[in-house]
């Protein structure tokens, strides 16, 4: 018998039971792990085991890949009508609408997400991405190409068949959903695994999409670790595609492993240090407000997150002045009680992997002149914290910290502000803050990141694509752009006549 998860909600936001299976989703079945072994899962808030998870192993993937492929065979893929599979993916975001709160809460409880994001964004967003996906799925033509031969030519946008998908903890169902969408909506079946710190919501969603009238074997949710679950998925050699979304780092690993075993197309979202540009012509008051919820939206676990904020010199002081007193407002909490504002990092290795960076940023001489502390004495709290007088070459400036923690730099013009920006081997996002529209839109097409805000930051739709530039990823997910990660083009000849 697959473990489940039981918890009773009496929060200030959800009250109520749930209880969900949290075996591995195989051929629309939750069964036990081939070890029979599990994986705890903590609550961030207190530090505390909530509940287990069945823990996958390379064998379990080979019974979801078989399982994939199976219903790629019979029901889903070429047998199956986009039109059906629209209909199954929109049904399915219905129905995680009516959950929401539920949903919400598990997001809450197992990541420390604050209830109202997780509410308003992240499970807001889900339902969106599967209905816009479900849209697509029977809109993604080829086209009827003119040759100079006697000829009809057309291309095909054909599924992969299985793919792998490997996803991150910090947007739990949000990625579940980015992956998904698309894979599914083109034809594809799935063997995914979700983060082994998050592994709650995307368990529960499952059991919604059987609901839907997903079949059995379309989607597989193999529970486990990077280094067996994620590498037997990335390494299959009957996965054609694989999907990541993670670290740089590890994604590097990814493509190592697809290419030594299938070479596989592979797409990567990856890691950020975005710069958020402020000049001088700026509405001060909405940058600000932005620019805190650019640091500090998801506790500063955003790949897009806006840590690196530049501000032009005549503005600085003042910018500094009451960006430091809008941080004091942020109120840090259990993420289910109203008014809170920041919960918890994710775990106790986030929570020593940030302090370390404010430590370093400390002893390489930069000054925190708000936070750089642990907050609290239980669950894995850091105060929001800013850095002044740093150097460009500081880790603290360079690398991704992936928690509440920016840098705050002057910049002189325009020319110097598009040299420091563009100065990080990442390209996820940035945004630039003027009301000059000439000023916003000339920085904004020399900076080089997959998204530039202009006059906003953090923002994500269903409909247009996010990615990133340089070591940031390879392919683009959301919009129409996402298909493409998921199809295989096929062309088609027809001689008109058929004489030599
Ligand atoms: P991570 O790279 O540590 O892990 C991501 C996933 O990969 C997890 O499921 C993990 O179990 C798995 N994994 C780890 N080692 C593996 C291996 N050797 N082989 C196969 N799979 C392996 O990242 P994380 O800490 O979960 O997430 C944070 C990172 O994700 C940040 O760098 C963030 O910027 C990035 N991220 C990027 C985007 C984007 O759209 N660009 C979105 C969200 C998060």
């Amino acid at each position: 018998m697959p473990p489940s998860f039981s918890f009773d909600f009496d929060t200030d936001h959800f009250k109520g039971k749930v209880n969900f299976s949290t075996g591995l989703f195989i051929n629309g079945k939750f069964v036990d792990g081939s070890d029979n072994t599990t994986i705890d899962v903590i609550n961030p808030t207190t530090g505390k085991k909530i509940g287990v998870v069945a823990e996958g192993t390379p064998k379990d993937v080979d019974l979801a890949v078989a399982a994939a492929q199976k219903a790629y065979d019979t029901v889903w893929g070429l047998n199956c009508p986009g039109f059906q599979r629209g209909k199954l993916l929109m049904k399915w975001a219905d129905l995680i609408e009516e959950h929401i709160d539920e949903l919400a809460a598990i997001e809450s409880l197992d990541n420390g997400k604050i209830f109202v994001d997780a509410k308003g964004f992240d499970i807001t967003e889900v339902a969106a991405t599967l209905r816009y996906y479900g849209g697509w799925a029977d809109k993604n033509h080829g086209k009827v190409i003119e040759t100079h031969d006697d000829k009809l030519g057309y291309t095909r946008h054909e599924p992969f068949g299985v793919v792998g998908q490997i996803i991150p903890w910090n947007f739990p169902l949000l990625m579940f959903a980015w992956k998904l969408g698309p894979a599914l909506a083109t034809g594809n079946t799935v063997v995914i695994k979700p983060s082994e710190l998050t592994p709650l919501s995307a368990l529960r969603c499952t059991e919604l999409a059987i609901q839907a009238g997903i079949p059995p074997g379309v989607i597989n949710v193999v529970n486990g670790y990077g280094p067996t679950v994620g590498q037997a998925i990335s390494s299959h050699p009957k996965i054609e595609k694989v999907a990541f979304t993670g670290s740089t780092l590890v994604g590097r690993e990814i493509m190592r492993q697809a290419a030594l075993s299938n070479l596989k197309n592979v797409t990567l979202e990856l890691g950020g240090k975005s710069p958020n540009v402020i000049f001088d012509d700026a509405n001060l008051e909405d940058a600000i407000e932005w620019a805190v919820h650019g640091v500090y939206f998801n506790h500063g676990q955003t790949c897009c997150a806006g840590t690196r904020i530049y501000v032009q010199a005549s503005i600085f002081d003042k910018f500094q002045e009451k960006f430091v007193a809008r941080i004091k407002a942020i109120q840090l909490g259990d993420p289910l009680k109203t008014g809170t504002k920041q919960g918890p990092q994710v775990s106790q290795t986030q929570f020593d992997r940030i302090m370390g960076y404010i430590e370093d940023g400390k002893k390489a001489g930069a000054t925190a002149i708000i936070g750089g502390k642990r907050h609290g004495t239980e669950g894995y709290f850091i105060e929001p914290t800013i850095f002044t007088n740093t150097k460009p070459d500081m880790r603290i400036v360079r690398e991704e910290i992936f928690g509440p923690v920016g840098v705050l730099v002057k910049f002189e013009d325009e020319d110097d502000i598009v040299h420091i920006a563009n100065d990080t081997m990442y390209g996820l996002a940035a945004a630039v803050f003027s009301q000059n529209i000439s000023r916003a839109l000339s920085v904004a097409h020399r900076l080089k990141a997959g998204t530039v805000w202009v006059n906003c930051c953090n923002q994500i739709h269903p409909q247009l694509a996010f990615g990133g530039f340089k070591q940031s990823g390879i392919g683009r997910e959301l919009g129409e752009y996402a298909l493409a990660n998921y199809t295989s083009v096929k062309t088609i000849h027809v001689h008109l006549t058929g004489k030599k």
